[in-house]
């Protein structure tokens, strides 16, 4: 099936059930079983089925199966958000004393998460350089279980290097995260060019209309073997789990990395996905690539309107040709659509906030992915809890404004960025 197929059909059988057209909302917290043998054959994963909603859910499951189909993947296990997403994705493989390679260029919370937070679990991190991974490889080590990265990044809007990143990951036996959130599954499949591991917050272009946060991980096919090569760095999946009965991950028939999340981590600490978002998240997804192109090619628009002004010193949208990422854009992205994420530079703090404050359709929002257009000013929001240096080394200015496009007619928005601009 192709995409757009996939985005609409996969993982329902409507001849199911009542034959209900739309994905029936499982709003149950258990389910009974048919004896005692029935119960115990689900729990030994003789049979698969659903036992308790912290664990599988069946509107869960149609969203996991079709959004792993839209990714390129084998399997996919959706949770509460994109930072529970990330948390399970990196915890599922590293442990204290391990280490993480993280993405210079990256979200703000993931930032705290992956520095501060993990830190205290014993979890150490090491930043690299996402453009080019130039720094990469000789960073990594025994302690090495993952390299982290954004492939679209939230807000510096730059592309990864993800050709190489991967090779260099590859060659040394090292897991590949890649947070695909801004890029979505619709314009870039990071699993196609071998990523191991994708990672979104549905909470933005997923959910494209900021009603709910979720979040989801897919896995690539083959991920056992991927274990058994490199037992030494990834033995949790190769010996036994003495949590689960001694189950061995590797011999298990089923994608091993959201199997063990699902078995472990949303066991033990439940940041479940509830039915009712899985089910809006079904809805949308439904139009997420025909979104997806109205969003890029607003922005675009956009970007070319605010290059041309005299007030705006700097335009960062990687679907201008005057931009260092567009080459990377036109590579990996669906006909070089970049999303819906523009940054622009004006002459002051002051300026910037005065523009902000004068616009009327923008909402001063710190989301992004909302069929309605959003601004924000990220050193005072979204990234104040980072110290000077972590700022410049983000590439985060006073000056800069931040626009997530919206859906909107593209005359309407760049109405309200001139008046703003202008006054
Ligand atoms: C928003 C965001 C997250 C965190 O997702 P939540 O759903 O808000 O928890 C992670 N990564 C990126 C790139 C994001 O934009």
């Amino acid at each position: 099936m192709q995409k757009d197929t996939i985005a609409i059909h996969a993982g329902y059988d409507k001849k199911q059930g009542n034959g209900e057209m739309a994905v029936p909302i499982s709003q149950t917290t258990a389910y009974a079983f048919r004896d005692s043998e029935h119960a115990a054959n689900l729990f030994a994963l003789k049979e698969l089925g659903p036992i308790y909603s912290r664990l599988t859910n069946p509107t869960n499951d149609v969203l996991e199966q079709r959004f792993a189909q839209l990714e390129g993947g084998a399997a996919a296990i959706t949770v509460s958000s994109g930072q529970s997403a990330i948390f399970y994705a990196i915890a599922n493989v590293a442990e204290a004393g391990d280490t993480v390679l993280i993405s210079d260029k990256l979200y703000g919370g993931a930032v705290t998460l992956l520095t501060y937070t993990m830190k205290r679990f014993g979890i150490k991190t090491k930043v690299f350089k996402s453009a080019d991974a130039s720094d990469l490889e000789e960073q990594i080590d025994d302690t090495t279980k993952a390299i982290f990265f954004e492939s679209l990044s939230n807000p510096q809007i730059a592309i990864a290097d993800v050709e190489k990143i991967v090779e260099i990951a590859k060659r040394n036996g090292v897991l590949t995260i890649c947070d695909n959130t801004v890029a979505s599954a619709a314009l870039f499949n990071p699993i196609k060019w071998g990523v191991d591991v994708v990672v979104h917050s549905t909470s933005k272009y997923t959910n494209g209309q900021g009603t709910a946060i979720g979040g989801i991980i897919v896995e690539r096919d083959g991920l056992a073997e991927f274990f058994k090569e490199n037992s030494k760095r990834y033995y949790h999946f190769v010996q036994p789990d003495v949590s689960y009965h001694g189950l061995v991950y590797v011999d298990v028939p089923l994608p091993n990395f959201c199997l063990r999340i699902r078995l472990n981590l949303l066991r033990d600490i439940g940041a479940t996905a509830a039915p009712m978002v899985s089910w809006m998240l079904l809805q949308t997804v439904e139009t997420l690539s025909l979104r997806m192109d109205k969003h890029s090619a607003n922005a675009l628009e956009v970007a070319k309107f605010l290059e041309s002004h005299p007030k705006v010193k700097a335009v960062n949208y990687p679907g201008l040709e005057s931009n260092a990422y567009y080459e990377k854009a036109q590579k990996y992205f669906k006909d070089g659509k970049a999303s819906g994420l523009i940054s622009f530079d004006v002459s002051s703090f002051e300026e910037a906030r005065k523009i902000i404050d004068s616009t009327k359709l923008f909402s001063v929002v710190v989301n992004i992915g909302d069929s309605k257009s959003l601004i924000t000013h990220p050193a005072s929001t979204t990234h104040s809890q980072m110290t000077q240096e972590e700022l410049s080394a983000a590439g985060i200015n006073p000056v800069t404004i931040r626009l997530s496009i919206g859906l909107e007619d593209t005359a309407d928005l760049i109405e309200d960025l001139n008046q703003a601009l202008e006054k």
